[in-house]
């Protein structure tokens, strides 16, 4: 699983951060899923080493602009490079009908290649490598926080020890290699787990932007490898984050916290942390690492392996 931030600015781009996207791509298939889509997004793609031509599932936290002024454009552009395939888009009410206008009114035929859930504090999607959960979180407009977790994989299956014990390769190796206990012709009993090495824990990413701090936070957080949380504000400015539903550098930190999560990325930073102003983007850093040191801050382009679990 490697994350890809495509833009880490809040509200409005600047010359070195756009706004808000985070792609996904995911190892276990040559998939890419993207975690809003501010304006711009696709030129970020084009300068970045994710084929847009890969991105098959979009999941948007809320309606503001800065994270989805980008969508209908990459629609746009993935339908005039003839991407046949579907994308299934996620996100809160008014969504569909916010594409559907656009598309409308700019002649555009979204055609059946796109599909448009609403999504529902819960379950949101599920397949054999993964599940993808999402929070109401807090902010001026509903927003919800998503949570991608991996499932658990079966150890890797010693092909070299099952044709020493003398088993005809065929149907019975796929039963085996997911730890099951098969009967050969000859009657021997063969348990499948003894062939597997130590199965591999799945990981968990949680993205939570835009809120102030939430226990839906932490609840969609709980122990995942790495929490994205949003930090558009130093704790110096805490009121406006309170009266804006925006979070500090500190309670992004204290969601990490209180989740028990393993690494901390911070994103959507307010442009007032520029270079050469009195706060900057370090001490918001620094404000995080004092209550949660492992935290990174995000910068455009800024690729982040989630490292396998043990
Ligand atoms: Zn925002
Ligand atoms: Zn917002």
């Amino acid at each position: 699983m490697k994350i890809t931030f495509l833009g880490t600015s809040s509200g409005v781009p600047t010359r070195s951060r756009n706004v808000s996207s985070v792609a996904l791509r995911l190892p276990q298939k040559a998939e890419v899923w993207l975690f809003d889509c501010g304006e711009g997004t696709q030129h970020q793609l084009l300068r970045s080493e994710i084929k847009s031509s890969q991105i098959r599932r979009i999941f948007i936290t809320h309606m503001h602009g800065d994270h989805i002024f980008g969508l209908i454009g990459a629609i746009a552009s993935s339908g005039l490079a003839g991407n046949a395939h579907k994308i299934d888009i996620y996100g809160p009410a008014g969504l569909s009908e916010y594409l559907q206008a656009c598309a409308k009114y700019s002649y555009m035929n979204l055609g059946n290649r796109l599909k448009v859930h609403r999504v529902e504090p819960g379950l949101v999607y599920e397949e054999d490598n993964f599940a993808v959960h999402c929070q109401l979180l807090k902010h001026r407009v509903p927003a919800y926080g998503y949570s991608i977790t991996e499932k658990d994989r079966p150890g890797k299956f010693d092909i070299e020890q099952a044709k020493a014990l003398g088993i005809p390769p065929g149907p019975v190796y796929g039963k085996l290699k997911l730890g099951e206990t098969i009967t050969l012709e000859d009657g021997r009993q063969i348990n499948g787990q003894k062939l597997c090495g130590e199965p591999e824990e799945g990981r968990k990413v949680a993205y939570c932007t835009d809120t102030v701090f939430c226990d839906a936070a932490i609840e969609l957080a709980q122990d995942a490898d790495v929490l994205i949380h949003e930090a558009t504000f130093a704790h110096q400015d805490s009121e406006m984050a309170f009266e804006r539903l925006h979070s500090t550098s500190t309670m992004a930190a204290q969601v990490a916290l209180l989740a028990g999560v393993k690494q901390l990325i911070m994103t959507h930073f307010s442009p007032r942390y520029a270079p050469g102003n009195t706060l900057q983007l370090d001490d918001l850093k620094k404000e995080a690492r004092s209550i949660f040191p492992n935290t990174k801050l995000a910068y455009d382009f800024f690729t982040y392996e989630v490292p396998r679990r043990r």
